[in-house]
């Protein structure tokens, strides 16, 4: 079924709102996501392959689930969606759901979700997203066509490639080639040289007040609803991170030895605060280049992440957008400088479970859900 003709509102009809439960695939952020549930009030259940992976949610009581579905495989989710209406289940969608079922299933599951799952088409191309957030007025690592026109650093980036896992850095054509798996699907980018900030946005299309993301396009001079900045952080990675300490590229290289880029963590960070403004106007502009999508129904709603580059020039450049909580938002499971400002202690996942109770007070549930 595709998701345009998903019966949404009968779903929703049938739900008993006062009787919510949030419901998360037991991997990525979903230590914050059944926290923050709980703390909203809601029945939390966890999804998961296995009885192994529930022992681990047994050391977080405050977290762990209310109930639990256990299943042989991830993709079996789809002949239970049924069973998870029955129980009013708002899904609360993150990378693991969406890499364990695929685009297709994901799209497809007969579930309530969170956010918009159209928007994933347009967030699972890298040609697509540079439409989307060019047109957000967001600058991108530029783009080489031909491995003979590399005229300086280049990451070489193949498709799919979840987590960074078998990009490499070339400086010349030769690099390259020694590199390259021509088997696979590749893009090159210029090597932006500067510092990563991870941005974890968050944008509900209810409040009026806050700061108000300003519409573009068929909503021009409209107000869209309220942006905020729950965290900012930066990933670990292996083994570019810590590739300096062992002597110049060329050194390494002698030894055999290439960066990777292999996510294995993530640290907290903040942004130098005369740089807020750019940041904001990045995530303003994503939000409203995401409701001028052909075929991208809502725009962007919850939690999304830029991920970006500040030169010493002090400027970004934006490489990439996950248009749902990523997992690097972990770093503020207790809060962050951010989010700690406006309410203490509140993590991206309990401000997405807020945004749902908040929607359901107003009557205005179907809008915050696909
Ligand atoms: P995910 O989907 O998990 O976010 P990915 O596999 O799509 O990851 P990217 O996020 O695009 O990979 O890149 C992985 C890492 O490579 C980044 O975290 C960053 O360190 C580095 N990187 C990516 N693009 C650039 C660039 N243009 N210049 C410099 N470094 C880059």
């Amino acid at each position: 079924m595709a998701v345009g003709v998903i019966p949404l509102s009968e779903w929703v009809k049938s739900y008993d709102c006062s009787a919510i439960t949030i419901a998360v695939v037991a991997s990525h952020s979903s230590l914050q996501i059944l926290h923050g549930a709980r703390q909203e009030g809601f029945r939390t259940l966890g999804i998961c392959v296995g009885e192994e992976r529930r022992k681990m949610y047994s050391a977080f009581p405050g977290a762990e689930p209310d109930e639990w579905l256990v299943l042989d495989d991830y993709k079996q989710l789809m002949d239970y969606a049924e069973y998870l209406r029955e129980r009013n289940v708002i899904m609360i969608p993150h990378g693991s759901l969406v890499e364990y079922l695929g685009p297709k299933l994901f799209q497809e599951l007969e579930v309530p979700t969170f956010g918009n799952r159209n928007i994933l088409e347009w967030e699972g191309s890298r040609e697509r997203q540079r439409i989307w957030l060019e047109s957000g007025g967001c600058e991108m690592p530029k783009v080489i066509d031909d491995p003979k026109d590399i005229d300086g650093p280049v990451i070489v980036k193949y498709a799919g490639a979840k987590g960074g896992r078998g990009y490499f850095v070339a400086r010349n054509f030769r690099d390259f080639r020694r590199n390259v798996d021509l088997e696979e699907e590749f893009t090159i980018q210029e090597y932006v040289l500067g510092t990563r900030y991870y941005f974890q946005f968050f944008f509900d299309p209810i409040p009026d007040d806050g700061y108000q993301v300003e519409g573009m396009g068929n909503h021009s001079n409209q107000s869209l609803g309220r942006l905020e900045l729950m965290s900012i952080d930066r990933r670990d990675e292996a083994n570019v991170d810590e590739f300096y300490k062992l002597g110049s590229l060329r050194d390494l290289r002698d030894m055999g030895l290439e960066p990777s880029f292999v996510v294995t963590g993530n640290t907290p960070a903040v942004l130098r605060e005369s740089l807020l403004p750019q940041a904001f106007k990045l995530g303003e502009g994503a939000v409203a280049a995401s409701m001028e999508l052909e075929g991208g129904g809502k725009g962007m709603i919850g939690p999304f992440c830029l991920e970006t580059i500040v030169t010493d020039q002090l400027e970004f450049r934006v490489f990439e957008v996950s248009a749902r909580i990523v997992a690097g938002s972990n770093v503020a499971i207790g809060g962050s400088p951010y989010s700690d400002i406006n309410e203490p202690g509140i993590s991206t996942g309990q401000r997405v479970s807020r945004c749902i109770k908040k929607a359901i007070e107003k009557d205005r549930l179907l809008e915050v859900l696909s």
